[in-house]
């Protein structure tokens, strides 16, 4: 499970600056992605081999009517609850405000490991800047400039290294789950997870039980259905109660967001006879920025008027159609009716997210690619492209090499995924290409 560290501060300092730094780095993909506004204040970064989640905790207002405590308490326990390290961002520029100090007084409180750091430092002397702030007794302040990007590298590795020893260390995989499928099933409240995990486990079941030990709350199920093994990992918004599962009443994006780094393949599932929310929308903006293999469950397809089933699927269609590359089934939980064929394509899923593309057939379809339409010119230049090999699986990253590749536009980039999905068959799994200049 990858380290949380929560940004915290009152308006102003710099939170999403800072939050924009670390995590820009990632694939943009969910950015063009029209009509899906995404949840800003998750996001996943990375400092050399080692990924985190960062939350920006930004939005409360300084003292209205309610007071300070009051939002915070609405919009930042949460976060910090579930955050293995708190970066606690104060303004170099502006000094020590009150607020700040109310906000120390409620991460205290908090007992998470807090990190106190002086933005908007650049260009100023350490003594100079941080001043002000040992009043708040949270030790010698870190300083950075979140605009300019000095400091923050080895102010993320230290709290990572911070957020690390919050954890018990990680277990290695037992051998006999390294060949199961790792599933996670994520939707908002109510959808039908736990019906649908109880339906699975209780079925064909042949064992079920949880591997403690791992990360603090993280569950790993192994299961056998028709004769694959699976692993349910994590699922969020879910916990055992005794001999079934329940749902549990809170929503949690980072467990969401964990279940789904953890998985190969994740079952989105919706609920039939509710709208498509912009909750659905996010977490399946979440599934997709992630890479990882997905299928679509509409639950609670019992009982519906054809006309209601037609009117949904237009909906999905209008809302979620950025997620045309995975298989949707209407099921019912329930009724236990659709699980079968659902499964089968969990396991379409798996296989094309794990496909092996070796470097001579990917060329080959590079070639036929570029027979078919070249890439456009760029004033007097023409992107030449050469050959392509697999780049990482899960999802799977082709490696297009070539001249002047920078000259390749979205357009074509989107006609390239399109024509290797369909030479390869790749059902069920979004697919990266990248490209490289050169040998
Ligand atoms: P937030 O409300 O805490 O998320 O703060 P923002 O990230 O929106 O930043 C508030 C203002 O401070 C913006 O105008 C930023 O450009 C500015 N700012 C952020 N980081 C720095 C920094 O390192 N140095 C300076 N000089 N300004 C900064
Ligand atoms: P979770 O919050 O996602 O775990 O949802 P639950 O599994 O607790 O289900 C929420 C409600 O939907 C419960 O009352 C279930 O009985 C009901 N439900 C779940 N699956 C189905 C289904 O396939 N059809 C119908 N009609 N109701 C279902």
């Amino acid at each position: 499970m990858k380290p949380v560290i929560a940004l915290v501060g009152r308006p102003n300092v710099g939170k999403s600056t800072l939050f924009n730094r670390l995590t820009r780095s990632r694939d943009a993909l969910v950015a063009d992605l029209p009509g899906l506004t995404r949840d800003r204040h998750y996001g996943e970064g990375r400092i050399g081999e080692r990924p985190f989640l960062v939350i920006d905790t930004g939005g409360f207002e300084p003292v209205a009517k309610n007071g300070i405590m009051h939002e915070m308490a609405k919009q930042t326990k949460q976060a910090v609850a579930e955050a293995d390290a708190v970066i606690f961002i104060v303004d170099g520029r502006q000094g020590l405000t009150p607020h700040d100090k109310t906000i120390t007084d409620f991460l205290r409180k908090s007992g998470r490991p807090v990190m106190l750091v002086v933005n908007k430092a650049e260009g100023m002397k350490y003594t100079t800047v941080t001043a002000d702030f040992y009043e708040l007794g949270l030790g010698d302040p870190y300083v950075i400039s979140a605009a300019h990007g000095d400091g923050v590298h080895d102010l993320v590795e230290e709290s990572l290294d911070i957020a690390m020893v919050q954890r018990p260390p990680e277990e290695d995989e037992p051998q006999s789950l390294a060949k199961h499928i790792r599933l996670a099933i994520v939707g908002r409240p109510n959808v039908g997870k736990s019906t649908l995990v109880n339906t699975l486990l209780g079925e064909d079941r042949v064992i079920a039980f949880d591997m403690p030990g791992t990360t603090r709350d993280s569950i790993e199920i192994p299961f056998e259905r028709d004769g694959r093994h699976y692993t349910l990992i994590d699922t969020a918004g879910i916990r055992r109660r005794g001999k079934v599962f329940e749902a549990i009443e809170k929503f949690s994006v980072v467990k969401t967001l964990q279940s789904i780094s953890e998985a190969n393949v994740v079952l989105l599932l919706l609920d039939a006879q509710q709208d498509i929310s912009e909750q659905d929308a996010h977490i399946a903006g979440f599934i997709l920025e992630s890479g990882r293999a997905l299928v679509i469950g509409v639950n609670k397809w019992d009982g519906l008027t054809s006309d209601q089933r037609d009117a949904i699927k237009m909906d999905l269609e209008r809302k979620l159609n950025f997620l045309s590359f995975a298989k949707t089934h209407f099921i019912s939980a329930l009724n236990s009716t659709g699980i079968g064929p659902m499964m089968k394509s969990v396991d379409a899923a798996y296989a094309a997210a794990m496909s092996n593309l070796s470097t001579p057939k990917l060329t080959r379809a590079l070639i036929e690619a570029v027979e078919h339409q070249q890439p456009r010119r760029k004033g007097s230049i023409r992107p030449k492209l050469r050959y392509a090999h697999q780049g990482g699986m899960n999802p799977p990253v082709v490696v297009v090499h070539g001249n002047a590749v920078e000259a390749i536009d979205a357009n074509y980039k989107r006609f390239l995924e399109k024509h290797f999905r369909e030479t390869f068959s790749l059902v069920g799994t979004p697919l990266r290409i990248e490209f490289r200049t050169g040998k």
